[in-house]
């Protein structure tokens, strides 16, 4: 699929039927994922606020369109946007808290394994050494209004834009008054209000090892979930597998025993970002990062061992009805 189609939108009424409460179904594509809305007749006026809020985004964060402000820090140049200094502030605040598990200036190893153009293959040791000179989140230089780049350092908002967002889908919706819509971006899910019938959303949470199945069910209202994953995006090379989550400390594709991470919470650009972060920390980085991060959020795990660990959070809004296969389900609490 080719990310540059931001802009075109396809609605598909896919359950129309004429009947005013039947659930409707907005596609698209954007941020290089295909996007779904869900929502009811009377509210696809704001989803399609919302979608265009989301496109706006894309013209803005895209790592590949040429125009965009992303693209102009990454080439050296200064760029003059509020929003986006916001972001990258987060985004290396972010880093910091994260160990630098999370760090968008992994930007160029993430080009280096072809992710950035889809022309996938294994760089030297010599090249990834010599490219993890450029990470670190120190190289971001911003006032608030002006964000520069250090010499050699660019920028990927491929972990964190997407869950972005979901938060202006959500002020959207808000300020629009919807009763209640699903906002599917990709592995980027943002549940508002509830269903028609005045029931939480219901996000099945995929199963890693098998694309068919779930290892469960999330009921949601007002939250946000994101799942980040090896299985999203990978090449196999010479009998290995390399997937798009890149261990910033190490350049190679993060192997720490998790096959997937979905974080719960009540804002998508976090989400996204722990998602990504946890996935790179391994489980136990991952449980002691829950039990001591200053904002609260909710956690399942998938190991590569085949276990499901969820928070206590996460427990209380799970429930196993979808899992066709028998999973071990561990709960952790906060101490
Ligand atoms: P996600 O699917 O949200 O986990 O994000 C993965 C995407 O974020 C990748 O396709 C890269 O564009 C980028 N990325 C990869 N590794 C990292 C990392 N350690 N920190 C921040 N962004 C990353
Ligand atoms: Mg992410």
């Amino acid at each position: 699929m080719k990310r540059t189609l931001a802009a075109l939108f396809l609605t598909l009424l896919l359950c129309s039927c004429g009947a005013p409460r039947e659930p409707e179904s907005v596609q698209f594509f954007a941020m290089d994922t295909l996007m779904t809305i869900t929502c009811t007749e009377e509210d696809l006026d704001a989803v399609h606020h919302a979608m265009r809020e989301i496109a706006r985004l894309d013209a803005l964060l895209s790592r590949t369109r040429e125009e965009s402000a992303v693209s102009a820090l990454n080439r050296g140049e200064t760029v003059e946007d509020a929003e986006l200094a916001a972001l990258l502030t987060r985004a290396a605040k972010l880093c910091k808290a994260t160990g630098g598990a999370f760090d968008v200036t992994v930007a160029p190893v993430v080009s280096a394994w072809g992710f950035t153009a889809d022309e996938y293959r294994v760089p030297t040791q010599e090249e990834i050494t010599a490219l993890l000179t450029h990470v670190g989140a120190g190289g971001i230089g911003s006032d608030g209004e002006v964000t520069t780049l250090a010499e050699g350092v660019s920028v990927d908002l491929g972990g964190i834009g997407k869950g972005y967002a979901s938060d202006c889908a959500a002020r959207v919706f808000k300020e629009e008054n919807v009763s209640g819509a699903l906002a599917a971006l990709g592995g980027n899910i943002y549940a508002h209000g509830t269903k028609s019938d005045g029931s939480p959303w219901r996000v099945a949470v995929r199963d890693p090892f098998d694309g068919s199945a779930y290892v469960g069910a999330l009921s949601l209202t007002d939250a946000f979930a994101v799942t980040s994953g090896g299985y999203e995006r990978y090449f196999e090379s010479g009998g290995k597998t390399y997937h798009h989550i890149i261990d910033p400390a190490t350049g190679y594709p993060a192997e720490s025993g998790l096959a997937s991470v979905t974080v719960v919470c009540g804002e998508g650009l976090l989400a996204d970002a722990l998602s990504t972060a946890l996935y790179v920390m391994g489980e136990a980085k991952a449980i002691e990062f829950y039990r001591t991060f200053e904002e609260p959020f909710d956690m399942i795990l998938v190991t590569q061992d085949g276990r499901v660990v969820l928070t206590e959070g996460a427990a209380a809004l799970w429930d196993t009805s979808v899992a066709e296969h028998s999973y071990q389900y561990e709960t952790i609490n906060k101490l």
